[in-house]
């Protein structure tokens, strides 16, 4: 089991959430994160800290959402480990709880 980084994080990437990981497991691109499935130990920490609630277990992942559990996957194989806080995107409460920001997603 792992936790996944869903729709919302897109555009915010506030990063409270790497923070508390115990594994160090969260991966950063442009304008997003991801979790490593095969590191993430299912510990639960990082889902109430994500101010967009954007973290769900893979098996509460919302059904319009399913694609995110395999994109976290994959990117977490390319993009860079990040264990620190930083500042978030510089509009993200703009961009908190616009939907279907999937298209906005930068590699
Ligand atoms: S706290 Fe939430 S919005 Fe911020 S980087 Fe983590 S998953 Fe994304
Ligand atoms: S569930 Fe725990 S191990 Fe997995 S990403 Fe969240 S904080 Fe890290």
């Amino acid at each position: 089991m792992t936790f996944v980084v869903t729709d919302n994080c897109i555009k915010c990437k506030y990063t409270d959430c790497v923070e508390v990981c115990p594994v160090d497991c969260f991966y950063e691109g442009p304008n997003f994160l991801v979790i490593h499935p095969d590191e993430c130990i299912d510990c639960a920490l990082c889902e109430p800290e994500c101010p967009a609630n954007a973290i769900f277990s893979e098996d509460e992942v919302p059904e319009d959402q399913q694609e995110f559990t395999a994109l976290n996957a994959e990117l977490a194989d390319i993009w860079p480990n990040i264990a620190e806080k930083k500042d978030a995107l510089p509009d993200a409460e703009e961009w908190d709880g616009v939907p279907d920001k999937l298209q906005y997603l930068e590699r």
